[in-house]
């Protein structure tokens, strides 16, 4: 019955459900995983319009599940990147979570080579991908920080037995 509390606790926080056990890295091979987690990082206590502001009136496009549309203004679809250094970015936010977690959680710099050839990306790209990555660090603080809480306390469970 451990398991179960643990898991009604989980859900009552609103932090992305995820199985116990597991190592991180596997539990982020999960692009729906990945997603829960940044839009967490980005929106605690859910999403917000960046057009009017509105909280609660966010409704997931289903063909489209990174897409937000706004039940109050009607008149923009967002993403949790939407105005941040990552926005207009083709890379699934997945790609950015592992990112993170590989260069800032588990403390393994990356070169832009070593980035273009894990991602399969060009050299370009590659680049441009550590340098948004420390653009969010620098201009987004406190979702950066919420993204690093998540994943430590990942780790944490991930590594409980
Ligand atoms: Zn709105």
């Amino acid at each position: 019955m451990v398991h179960e509390a643990y898991a009604e606790r989980r859900q009552e926080s609103g932090w992305p459900q995820v199985e116990r056990h597991r190592p991180v890295v596997e539990i982020l091979e999960s692009h729906e995983t990945c997603r829960d987690i940044f839009e967490k990082a980005r929106w605690p206590d859910g999403p917000v319009c960046p057009n009017c502001g509105a909280k609660h009136a966010a409704s997931r496009l289903k063909t489209r599940p990174g897409l937000w549309t706004c039940k109050a203004c009607r008149s923009c679809q967002y993403s949790a990147t939407s105005g941040t250094h990552l926005h207009r970015s083709r890379l699934p936010v997945s790609v950015w979570v592992r990112l993170y977690h590989t260069i800032y959680i588990m403390n393994r710099p990356l070169t832009a080579s070593q980035v273009s050839r894990r991602y399969d990306v060009a050299f370009l790209t590659a680049k441009s991908m550590l340098r948004r990555l420390e653009a969010m660090n620098s201009e987004n603080p406190e979702m950066m920080g919420r993204l690093e809480a998540i994943l430590r306390d990942l780790a944490r469970n991930a590594g409980r037995s």
